[in-house]
């Protein structure tokens, strides 16, 4: 299984994203996750993609798609993966997509997490991360809406997006992803 979780700021992509990689049995990449810790040890992706994640900026497509690149190639990620927080724009969906192609392997769902702007906010004000800060926050959600959201149709088009209602528990979120990725 190979699935990939968009949604803004606070929509619950990380929790949502580790549940799955439990209960479906395959690897999590969760490309904030992995970047913020890149960071933390001064790697040589950290010290390209700091002054970006810092301000909310999202770190330029060639710089990620290089590194997606290689790391859908190593052994750990051959047989399935959970993407979390990639594509974020319409050039790393389509890049992924040659990619995929590449290695003749194919994407089984596009899993958008749908929550209401408002929403979004006050999830993402009550945690307690620097790139959470009202003004780097709002460039975040600017950026979802302006880069991120225009690869929602281009899932569509390739009948690979499956939309959720994310304004809801954790629970019940997951319960209605499984169902449709199980069935
Ligand atoms: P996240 O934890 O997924 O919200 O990501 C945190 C930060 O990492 C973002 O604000 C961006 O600076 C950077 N980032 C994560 N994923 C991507 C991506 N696919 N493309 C560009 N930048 C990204």
């Amino acid at each position: 299984m190979r699935l990939v979780i968009l949604g803004g700021p606070g929509a619950g992509k990380g929790t949502q994203a580790q549940q799955l990689c439990d209960n479906l049995g395959i690897p999590l990449l969760a490309v904030g996750d992995i970047l913020r810790a890149e960071i933390a040890g001064e790697t040589d992706l950290g010290k390209l993609a700091v002054s970006y994640v810092e301000k909310g900026e999202l770190v330029p497509d060639e710089i990620l798609i290089r590194f997606i690149g290689r790391r859908l190639l190593l052994w750990d990620v051959f047989n399935g993966w959970v993407l979390e927080g990639y594509p974020r724009t319409s050039f790393q969906a389509e890049e992924l997509d040659f990619l995929l192609e590449d290695l003749a392997q194919e994407l089984d769902w596009a899993v958008w997490l749908k929550v209401p702007t408002e929403v979004l906010l006050s999830r993402s004000i009550e945690r307690d991360r620097s790139d959470d800060e009202p003004e780097i926050l709002q460039r975040r959600l600017d950026l979802y809406e302006e880069r991120t959201m225009p690869i929602l149709e281009y899932y569509e088009h390739r009948n690979k997006l499956l939309t959720i209602n994310g304004d809801r528990s954790p629970e019940e979120v997951q319960q209605d992803i499984l169902k449709i990725v199980n069935s």
